[in-house]
């Protein structure tokens, strides 16, 4: 039995995911593909991402692919209780609703263990952690696992330095078609649509800071720069500053970016990236958000022990005021200002990302019974046979070489 807000909200659910399907071609023609050869047939999929429209065509798909298929979300926040009550209706079992406590956050998510999945489709590493932790008894069901994003495999590699993963996992966050387009351009453009929806202030002339210059810092310092913001980079590795400094931007420690910037949005997957005494720093009322790992970019904790005031400003904008007196505002609790202030990366980006998903799923499915490695790259032809696909729906074509031309680049004696 799902666990959802309101069944009766499944119409506007139903909307937003016919909505995101016409944009995602990709997965389309995927979901023709297994309705044909099924190939999760008698099995059970359990997926634990943001439940929102994408994420719930993206159900629906491995659902045609024969599979029973339990969803959760992976962020407290993230849900969108109509499409939950939509995908409930679409024949999935769902367990997540928008705004839960962390008791209920982990209800939710063992709800979609206890089905005893043979697939698991994470995002940022909760369900393999819970698994490991607390369903060790199913684990020799579980056929692998696929994880969507950068920190979750970070948790991954983590776990198998240990020698405690037991589980093979495809590592989809890797794959080209994956980071370079989801992490940079969906990143770039959701987090920008999330700030600005939420705070209907100009960037434009304003001084932006981001701390972290990854796939997704480029792309939110990118997004930035094109809105016309003046924009600041932090960052800890001396390859990416560099980078960041070639690309036009003015890298500084956050210390001396603190009293400088009007937005600073945190992309690192790191801990206390903006701490109190940074906030302290901070001109009154600038804005502070977190586009990267759960709620603990920002110390929230920390600005809570020692605000003097808490005034809710607008829908998802909490101010803090400060001991000095001065305000921050924190938007979406230091949680991904993108998907729980916004509907995440637009349909065409997730369209590539659950293209993955979905493939690398197969992927699994036509493996069982076969010993893989616990840390699985995705398959260049998988990737490859995404990047295909979506250039057919653009409408693009592109070279091929010739005979000559291979023969030339596979020769050493040129
Ligand atoms: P990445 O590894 O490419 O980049 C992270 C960057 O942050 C690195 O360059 C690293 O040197 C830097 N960094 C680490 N600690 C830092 C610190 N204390 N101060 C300054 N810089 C620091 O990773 P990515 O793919 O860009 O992902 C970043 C985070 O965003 C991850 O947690 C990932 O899971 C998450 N993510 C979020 C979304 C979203 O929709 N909001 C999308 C994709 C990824
Ligand atoms: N669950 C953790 C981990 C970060 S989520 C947390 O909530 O803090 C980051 C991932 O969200 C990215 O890798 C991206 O692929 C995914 N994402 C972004 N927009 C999305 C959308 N519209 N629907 C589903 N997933 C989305």
């Amino acid at each position: 039995m799902s666990e959802i807000r309101d069944q009766k909200l499944a119409p506007s659910g139903n909307r937003k995911i016919d909505w995101v399907q016409d944009h995602m071609p990709v997965l389309r023609s995927i979901r023709e593909d297994f309705l044909k050869t099924r190939p999760f047939e008698g099995m059970k999929v359990a997926l634990s991402v943001h439940m929102e429209a994408k994420t719930a065509y993206f159900a629906t798909v491995i659902k045609d692919g024969g599979a029973e298929v339990f969803a959760t979300g992976c962020n407290p926040l993230s849900t969108q209780d109509d499409v939950a009550a939509a995908l409930a209706s679409r024949g999935v079992e769902v367990f997540a609703w928008r705004g839960e406590t962390e008791e209920e956050y982990d209800r939710h998510l063992s709800g979609v263990l206890k089905a005893g999945p043979q697939i698991i489709v994470d995002d940022g590493g909760d369900l393999i952690n819970m698994m490991h932790s607390r369903f060790r008894d199913l684990i020799p069901g579980v056929v692998g696992g696929c994880e969507e994003t950068t920190t979750g495999i970070h948790r991954l590699k983590a776990m198998d330095a240990d020698g405690q993963l037991q589980i093979p996992m495809m590592l989809v966050n890797n794959a080209q078609c994956k980071f370079l387009f989801d992490n940079r351009y969906g990143t770039g453009q959701s987090v920008w649509d999330g700030i600005n929806r939420t705070t209907n202030l100009i960037v434009a002339g304003k001084k932006v800071v981001v701390a972290g210059y990854g796939w997704c810092g480029k792309g939110v310092a990118m997004r930035a720069k094109g809105l016309g913001a003046r924009v600041y980079v932090t960052e800890i590795d001396p390859i990416k500053a560099t980078e960041a400094v070639m690309d036009g931007f003015e890298v500084l420690p956050m210390k001396e970016a603190a009293p400088i910037g009007d937005f600073f949005v945190t992309v690192t997957g790191c801990r206390d990236v903006i701490t109190t005494e940074h906030m302290m720093e901070m001109k009154d009322g600038a804005i502070v958000c977190n586009a990267g790992h759960f709620n603990v970019e920002i110390d929230m904790e920390g600005l809570d022990a020692i605000a003097k005031e808490k005034i809710l400003r607008r829908d998802s904008i909490m101010g803090y005021v400060l001991p000095n007196g001065r305000s921050v505002n924190i938007l979406a609790e230091g949680r991904l200002v993108n998907l729980a202030a916004g509907d995440g990366h637009p349909a065409e980006i997730m369209d590539m990302s659950f293209s993955i998903q979905a493939l690398c799923a197969r992927y699994l499915a036509d493996h069982r019974g076969e010993k893989l490695p616990m840390l699985n790259p995705v398959p260049a032809e998988i990737d490859r046979e995404v990047a295909e696909r979506k250039l057919r729906f653009l409408g693009v074509s592109i070279d091929h070489l010739t005979e000559d031309q291979q023969k030339y680049i596979d020769s050493w004696n040129l």
